[in-house]
């Protein structure tokens, strides 16, 4: 015998979040609460594939001729339920770690921010996922028993009330795996029910690869009546009391994606989807792809309904799941499919995968290159086909998902004619609707050499944009480059299509069919403004690079046009998006000659030259241009200067 001696029973604190989360679950009023058996039947599923996989390379492990299986065994009149599996298990100090604390450090920096009162358990579900501790919703008590793999290891049950404590106490399990014996709420005993059970499983758990199977017990009037003669009974066997207990399967078992495309209903995919999510929506499109050359392929991809809310977040469980030989080999692989296409879910099978994948492996092996270059081509095409199929679900998936399209424009050179394809624009002529660059080349006049399009902070404000007098007068369209980011990013990657240039109209490379600019044929009135000019250019001296009358404005008096190319335009926004301080580019401002307020203020000028409203008016029309263009770094300072001229505008 050793000589250390082994720690008997002890009470231990959960870690603060987890009491913040079972006091959340405690005063919910959610009523989904049958997930969580699909959340504990995923975490048995989890610990069977660990433990296959384990056993590729360790056969040295307790019970290593256990069958990998998911038991469920209901016990309506004690109203307890127990889970148990072959799985990899737990030890204490697994135990501990992985039921007393949140290791998930979103879900830590979420709950720590929240009063119980302030949140939902479909807010929580919807941002991470509640996993075992859901299991609160519905007990009273929870006792998890659990042995891990490693031969030197000992039994261990974990108890809780879900109360702010929990026990540990040695146990004596002699096979491999993890038992949950629920004490359930007095309302919740119906999950003790047979039949509740089988619905669950097939409702949430039906694709789960290992069998899960209901554990009854035989009543000898049963076996002589033949009552159960049409369920698939897979076993009879005595349990520990000596009373004989059967065994049916619950569920299908079904490697879809391992499974000929036509002979799969869509809703089976969609119950995939949700199985595989544990979400309750449909997938936006599925992908199914099977080949044998030149590499051997089974896949089925998802792009689900929406963007999860925390996909840009660092800690994000997202990817593949990827098995070789039906055995799960990587839970969240982001390899195979380039960055931008992480909201792809789904299951990549293939006998060509290392069972080590990693980046390098990836790169290195042909294989794998390979499955990862059809995967990009399969996922882009099969949007490309969409769009052409569904143009509504299309519009979802680009309201959803566009930006990451955008993204992949600035790193993914050798898909890029496959990504402009997807590009969607609103323009000033689109409406309601999107529209491609093929149908803007395809509409505008002949003798329009460029492709147009003005920047904004949102839609909004770029539909106000002074810069689109001249288009809209000349029915040219342009369009909106409205997201701050992925707009930014496709301003620098995008410079060209068929060879037209895309410029801002607010920046000097700008050129209009039949040009006519202001600078080359001045009209009367843009000559006459010259003395107005010169006062402008005094009153606003060095924060402009010039004052011009413009023959480019209809609607409004004045705007601010960058003083230099589209292109260095786009890098002075990018750099200030990644927070450099760039030089700003000073701005050129121009006036309206034929605009009401520009003719006031020149017969002002004109009248009264040392006129000191004249220089309030000046600054005002500044400022407005200022705004429209999102530079303003101070709006609320110009109250002051408003009620001045409100003041002198109101005398009677
Ligand atoms: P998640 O499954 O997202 O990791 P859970 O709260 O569902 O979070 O589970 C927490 C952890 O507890 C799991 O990551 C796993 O390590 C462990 N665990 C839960 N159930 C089992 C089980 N049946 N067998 C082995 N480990 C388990
Ligand atoms: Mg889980």
């Amino acid at each position: 015998m050793s000589d250390t001696v082994a720690p008997g029973p002890e009470k231990l604190q959960y870690q603060t979040e987890v009491k913040q989360l079972l006091d959340i679950l405690a005063h919910s009023l959610y009523t989904e609460k049958d997930i969580f058996l699909r959340e504990l039947i995923s975490n048995a599923s989890d610990a069977l594939n660990r433990i296959q996989f384990e056993m590729l390379t360790n056969q040295d492990v307790t019970d290593a001729d256990a069958e990998l299986a998911i038991w469920l065994e209901p016990d309506r009149d004690a109203g307890i339920l127990r889970i148990s599996d072959s799985g990899i298990g737990m030890n204490r100090e697994e135990l501990v770690t992985n039921l007393g604390t949140i290791a998930h450090s979103g879900a830590k920096a979420f709950l720590n921010g929240v009063e119980p009162g302030e949140t939902s358990v479909e807010e929580i579900i919807g941002q991470f996922g509640v996993g075992f501790y859901s299991v609160f919703m519905v007990a009273k008590e929870v006792r998890v028993t659990s042995r891990s793999h490693r031969p030197e290891e000992t039994a261990w049950t974990w108890i809780s009330d879900g109360g702010s404590e929990y026990e540990l106490v040695p146990a004596d399990k002699e096979n491999r795996g993890t038992e949950i014996e629920i004490r359930l709420k007095d309302d919740d005993s119906d999950f003790a029910d047979a039949w509740r059970l089988e619905e669950i499983v097939k409702r949430h758990s039906d694709f789960v690869s290992f069998p899960i199977y209901l554990v009854e017990p035989v009543e000898p009037a049963d076996a002589e009546t033949g009552e159960d003669a049409e369920e698939t009974v897979e076993a009879e066997a005595t349990d520990e009391d000596g009373a004989g207990v059967s065994q049916t399967k619950l569920n299908s078992q079904t490697a879809i994606w391992r499974q000929t495309p036509s002979s799969v209903a869509e809703e089976d995919y969609n119950q995939f989807f949700r199985q595989l999510a544990l979400g309750a929506d449909d997938p936006l499109l599925h992908i199914h792809l099977v080949t044998d050359s030149p590499v051997d392929i089974r896949t089925v991809l998802f792009i689900p309904p929406k963007r999860p809310d925390d996909i840009f977040m660092a800690h994000r469980e997202d990817g593949l799941r990827l098995y070789s030989r039906k055995i799960l080999i990587q839970k969240h692989n982001r390899d195979l499919l380039p960055e931008y296409l992480r909201f792809v879910e789904g299951v990549v099978d293939s006998e060509d995968l290392p069972l080590n994948v990693s980046r390098e492996t990836i790169q290195d092996n042909p294989a794998t290159r390979q499955i990862s270059q059809t995967l990009a081509r399969r996922v882009l095409r099969e949007l490309d086909r969409l769009a052409g199929r569904d143009a509504k679900a299309y519009d979802r998936f680009w309201d959803q998902f566009g930006m990451f399209i955008k993204a992949g424009l600035a790193t993914d050179f050798e898909r890029r004619d496959s990504l402009i394809g997807l590009l969607r624009f609103k323009s000033t002529k689109s409406g309601d609707d999107w529209i491609t660059l093929e149908q803007y080349a395809e509409r505008m006049p002949a003798n329009q050499k460029s492709i147009y399009y003005v920047e904004g902070p949102d839609l909004d404000a770029a539909r106000r944009s002074p810069h689109l007098d001249y288009y809209k007068a000349h029915d040219l369209e342009v369009l909106y480059f409205s997201d701050p980011v992925a707009d930014a990013y496709l301003s620098m990657s995008l410079m060209d299509f068929r060879e037209m240039k895309l410029v801002n109209v607010d920046s000097t490379d700008v050129e209009v069919p039949d040009t006519v600019s202001d600078e080359e044929v001045p009209t009367e009135a843009g000559e006459a403004l010259q003395g107005l000019v010169e006062r402008f250019k005094e009153v606003l001296g060095e924060r402009v690079e010039d004052v011009r009358s413009s023959s480019l404005l209809v609607e409004n008096p004045s705007r601010l046009v960058y003083a230099g190319e589209s292109m260095s335009r786009a890098f002075e926004r990018m750099s200030n998006l990644m927070g450099q301080e760039a030089p700003q580019q000073k701005r050129i401002l121009e006036l309206n000659p034929d605009h009401e307020l520009v003719r006031n203020l020149k017969a002002r000028q004109e009248a009264d030259p040392a006129d000191p409203l004249l220089t309030e008016l000046v600054e005002q029309v500044y400022d407005n241009a200022l705004l429209l263009e999102d530079m303003h770094p101070d709006p609320a300072a110009m109250t002051e200067r408003i009620l001045a001229i409100m003041v002198a505008a109101s005398r009677a």
